[in-house]
């Protein structure tokens, strides 16, 4: 892993704002529409601390545990810093998740969603909620299939009453992007919301142009990551 120093980082993000702003007056949007998670996962506390020093206030991590042992200090000294769940979240998990995070990506499935009724109902707290969609339909990949999608979305936010904000997808990496951010900005329009999280270090112009609110990028501002144990 690659950590980059802290004047880089700063660099990083001020290039990637710069990149997401063109891209966005390109298609005809607002700039500021467009959020820039700054994903932090599996650096140390100190390359996000350089992140928030450089004034960034929104980040993505993908594992509660990780999240856990990093952002309460963070946010110790920045309350105003943001922190997303961008990974899988496993039920046992769902309590910690609630209390830590601001915003949850990963909602996939009815058992996630009962857990996370129930937790936010407990805690008295209420992250925003993205569903996740699995648009390539990869079977090692989560997501809530495209097909199911509609009904998937209906229940949680209309019978559970859970604060869904918008859809999430991660493209197979061997596809053009572009096809899995527009059938996503669809079953967006089509659902009555209205954020859109898509878009990665290799293709966050794409999603850009294509609606994305928020795009997720690591590797671009971080440097490369160590591989998962
Ligand atoms: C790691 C990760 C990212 C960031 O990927 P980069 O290619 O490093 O920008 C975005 N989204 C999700 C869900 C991730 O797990």
């Amino acid at each position: 892993m690659t950590t980059e120093t802290q004047t880089d980082i700063a660099a990083n993000i001020e290039a990637v704002q710069a990149k997401i702003a063109e891209a966005a007056t390109d298609a005809g949007r607002d700039p500021a529409a467009v959020s820039l998670i700054a994903v932090s996962k599996s650096h140390p506390g100190s390359a996000a601390a350089a992140a928030l020093a450089a004034g960034h206030r929104v980040f993505g991590e993908n594992r509660v545990q990780e999240a856990q042992e990093k952002w309460p200090p963070l946010k110790a000294d920045y309350p105003d810093a943001v922190v997303h769940l961008i990974g899988p979240l496993q039920t046992n998990k769902t309590a910690d998740a609630v209390a830590l995070f601001d915003v949850i990506q990963t909602l996939d499935r009815e058992k996630l969603a009962r857990s996370l009724a129930k937790e936010m109902d407990r805690l008295g707290r209420a992250p925003d909620l993205f569903v996740q969609v699995n648009t390539g339909e990869e079977p090692q990949k989560a997501g809530v299939l495209p097909l199911e999608a509609d009904s998937f979305i209906k229940k949680c936010r209309d019978e559970m009453g859970l604060p869904v904000v918008g859809l999430m997808c991660i493209p197979p990496i061997d596809e053009n992007p572009a096809l899995h951010f527009a059938l996503l900005a669809d079953m967006a329009a089509r659902n009555g919301l209205h954020r859109l999280s898509m878009g990665m270090s290799a293709d966050f112009e794409t999603a850009v142009r294509l609606g994305a609110t928020e795009v997720r990028v690591g590797t671009a501002i971080f440097g490369t990551r160590a591989p998962h144990p």
